[in-house]
């Protein structure tokens, strides 16, 4: 089959790509071919009950699927580009904030109306964030929630379904180029199209790497993220969350001098694994339903460790601290912000005798045997710093959980359209390793789109 253009991945950046391109020319035959099932096939089988950890789906409900790894995420759509990725490195600040901007437009006009956009301009936390060492980072976020979300993306998927072709369940296994564009290997079939966008996400990262070693396409890649997810009583930072939502923190620790900052918060919300590429970690989402929240807000405080040469494996090493907490408790370790000060695990009767009550069923145990001292020293170090604007972060019964581990996909060698050095072959979203967030990947698969209009 021949297409205009193909679409690899349906997560925010492959759907905003195909939503663009169909909205300005119902001519064009374009198809998006994704690994994971449609919107409401996408069930994870952990329940808690009868399966307890993760039993290796072939492709991953939570990662993957109609909606990518957003889909059951918690839906905030921050726009900024003070972080989630450095798309204005490509389009400029205005044109990325006028990006996200559209792409917040389109979510309200797709079910999101009457959700809450938040935003830390003139808010005077910035200022008690300073006066104690802390970087509040200015944002709007849009939160739709993940119960909001998914509407979002039914209706979105109602539109496009009329006007593209999907392929589900179908993995792309090689792209290769021939004469007047590429050729796609499935599983079952092949493909061909004029013009390719690869919007993989985190899920397809190492696939991607196999794709841009085949083509000779440029990478780099030397970051990784390494951390804990906080889980505490809402009113210790609703003060917080009441007015932003969510609040993007950066602190220098004293010790080191490393960075660590404050990510994904969510207000009442749940602790959720996560699993990338067989690995079981940590992350967090809310709903905006009200009915759903719980007594408990979560957040991850994270390290960036920037690597030289000559290691160029940062996923390697993430996964590898990972690997650690699955092997020690199975999956997520949970520990007391008091024991792990106390030099001691968290146990299963001091877990149940803890006054915060752990929304996920995690392993107790001792996270200082898994992760390395320096992330750690900071993480405390932070805890306390947070504790002088929101205090109670530093109570005993604090939880973490580890290991939350933000992977970046290495970085493609973009040109400024997004394009490879093959003509036609563009990389969006978390794939190409320029964005690592909803309103960035769905702001990259417009631009891209805009981009192949005006040339065809
Ligand atoms: C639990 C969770 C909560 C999150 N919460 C937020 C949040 O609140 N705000 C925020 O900004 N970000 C959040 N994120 C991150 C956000 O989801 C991602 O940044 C975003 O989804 C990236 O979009 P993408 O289109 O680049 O990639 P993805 O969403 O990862 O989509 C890529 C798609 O490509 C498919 N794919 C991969 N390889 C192949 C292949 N070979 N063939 C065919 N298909 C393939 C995958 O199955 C997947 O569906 C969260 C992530 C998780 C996991």
């Amino acid at each position: 089959m021949k297409y205009d253009v193909v679409i690899i991945g349906a997560g925010p950046g492959g759907i905003f790509s195909a939503y663009e391109l169909t909205k300005e020319r119902t001519d064009l035959k374009i198809a998006v071919v994704e690994m994971g099932n449609p919107l409401e096939k996408r069930k994870c089988p952990i329940d808690g009950k009868r399966v307890k950890a993760c039993i290796g789906c072939k492709s991953c409900a939570i990662m993957s699927g109609f909606g990518g790894a957003g889909a059951f995420s918690d839906g905030k759509y921050n726009i900024t580009n003070q972080f989630g990725g450095t798309l204005y490195e490509y389009v400029g600040r205005e044109e990325a904030t006028a990006l996200m901007q559209y792409v917040d437009e389109i979510n309200l006009a797709f079910g999101g109306e009457g959700t809450h956009l938040y935003s830390t301009a003139n808010t005077k936390i910035k200022k008690t964030c300073l006066e104690n060492g802390l970087h509040l980072l200015d944002a709007q976020v849009r939160h739709l929630g993940t119960d909001i979300n998914y509407v979002v993306l039914q209706n979105l998927y109602e539109r496009l379904r009329e006007r593209v072709d999907f392929f589900f369940n179908t993995a792309v296994r090689s792209i290769q180029a021939i004469d007047g564009g590429y050729e796609l290997q499935t599983e079952n079939e092949s493909l061909t199209c004029t013009r390719c966008i690869v919007s993989v996400g985190r899920s397809g990262s190492k696939w991607m790497e196999q794709v841009c070693t085949a083509l000779h396409i440029p990478t780099r890649s030397n970051r990784v993220d390494i951390g804990v997810r906080v889980e505490l009583p809402a009113e210790v930072f609703s003060h917080l969350t009441d007015e932003l939502y969510e609040s993007k923190i950066v602190y220098r620790t004293e010790k080191f001098e490393d960075l660590v900052r404050t990510f994904c918060m969510n207000p009442h919300g749940v602790v959720v694994n996560e699993n990338t590429n067989g690995i079981v970690t940590v992350n967090g989402h809310s709903y905006e339903d009200k009915r759903l929240h719980t007594e408990n807000t979560n957040f991850a405080l994270l390290v960036s460790k920037h690597f030289s040469e000559p290691f160029h494996d940062s996923n390697g090493y993430g996964e590898s601290i990972a690997r650690l907490s699955n092997m020690l408790g199975g999956g997520v370790i949970v520990q007391r912000f008091g024991d792990l000060m106390r030099g001691r695990r968290s146990t299963p009767s001091r877990i149940a005798e803890n006054y915060v009550h752990p929304t996920l069923a995690a392993t107790p145990g001792d996270l200082s045997l898994v992760m390395p001292k320096r992330i750690l020293d900071g993480i405390i170090e932070m805890i306390c710093a947070l504790d002088k604007i929101a205090p109670g972060t530093a109570n005993d019964d604090t939880l973490l959980y580890g290991v939350e581990v933000k992977f970046y996909n290495m970085e493609v060698a973009l040109a400024k359209n997004l394009e490879t050095t093959c003509p036609g072959l563009y990389v969006i979203g978390d794939g190409s390793g320029v964005t690592h967030s909803l309103s960035h990947a769905s702001a990259s698969g417009v631009y891209v789109a805009r981009d192949i209009l005006a040339k065809i």
